[in-house]
């Protein structure tokens, strides 16, 4: 448990570890990018190479042997050949033009994160740590590591106040949940995580969205009881069986389709982080 100074240390370097592993991931993809960027030339050399080889070589032949005059026997197949290798030469040339557009575009996106996230780090790292920034999104009061650990903020002026108790009862299904290698969509997971916690604080449904950091992520959950048994979603939750949702989503709600569904929840999701980073704190508080 930790008090704003710690927590503020905790925080301070947990932003610092986070924002130092995306920008080493986008400096690994802008790499790969520049590679395919680079080998476009040869490519495109090697492709047309190849087109003579499998198209113009043998068209020359075909017209050379199987038009006035008939040398070979087998100018049906050799028809065929050709047919078949221009799809394929056409294909592969959409291909190689396909990945250079796309490394080029992705590129200039990365490169455009990695500007904001290399400022961000020398912000970062030239803010001293003794105090909370008001405007925190996630990690704000607590989160969980796996199974392994879980940190919580506790205020001096109130050390274990109702919100502590139920950020821990939130950290904890998290933690108790938690499958080494399974993982359910983040906007369900969190909902489900509000949800339970709410229900084990015997908090109606009133006060459970009231009080909940993921309110939008918990009405989604609702909605899915209105349907789906509460056990079965319960099993899901503890068992992080995505396949499993799938299956009681299609069934109870046929008319839905489970992609669309899980891309607007997430999106629900991101938006969630987005206003209590950027712009506005919805709720006072963030958990994560
Ligand atoms: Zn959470």
């Amino acid at each position: 448990m930790f008090d704003d100074s710690y927590y503020a240390e905790f925080y301070h370097s947990k932003l610092i570890q986070d924002l130092t592993s995306s920008i080493a991931e986008n400096e690994s993809a802008l790499k790969i990018n520049t590679r395919i960027i680079n080998e476009y030339p040869d490519l495109l050399k090697q492709w047309e190479i190849d087109y003579k080889k499998f198209v113009t070589d043998p068209e020359t032949e075909y017209a050379d042997g199987c038009t006035t005059i008939i040398k070979y026997t087998d100018c049906a197949d050799l028809a065929v050949t050709i047919q078949k290798n221009k799809i394929i030469t056409a294909k592969n040339k959409e291909i190689t033009q396909n990945d250079y557009s796309e490394a080029f575009r992705f590129n200039s996106v990365i490169e455009n994160d990695l500007r904001a996230q290399r400022s961000s780090l020398a912000e970062l790292n030239s803010t001293s740590t003794d105090s909370l920034n008001s405007n925190i999104g996630e990690y704000s009061i607590g989160v969980a590591f796996g199974n392994e650990s879980i940190y919580l903020r506790s205020f001096k002026d109130n050390p274990i106040s109702g919100e502590t108790i139920r950020v821990m009862i939130h950290e904890f299904l998290h933690a108790y949940s938690f499958h080494q290698n399974k993982e359910l969509p983040a906007a369900f997971d969190e909902g489900m995580t509000d949800y339970l916690t709410t229900k084990a604080l015997t908090y109606n449904e009133f006060d459970s969205i009231r009080v909940s950091g993921y309110p939008l992520e918990m009405q989604v959950i609702l909605a899915l009881l209105e349907k789906i048994p509460y056990e079965s979603l319960v099993r899901v939750y503890f068992t992080k069986d995505e396949v499993l949702l799938k299956k009681l989503i299609t069934q109870h709600f046929p008319e839905t389709s489970y992609a669309i569904l899980m891309k607007k929840y997430n999106e629900i999701f991101e938006s969630t982080f987005h206003v209590n980073g950027n712009i506005m704190l919805r709720h006072e508080l963030m958990i994560h």
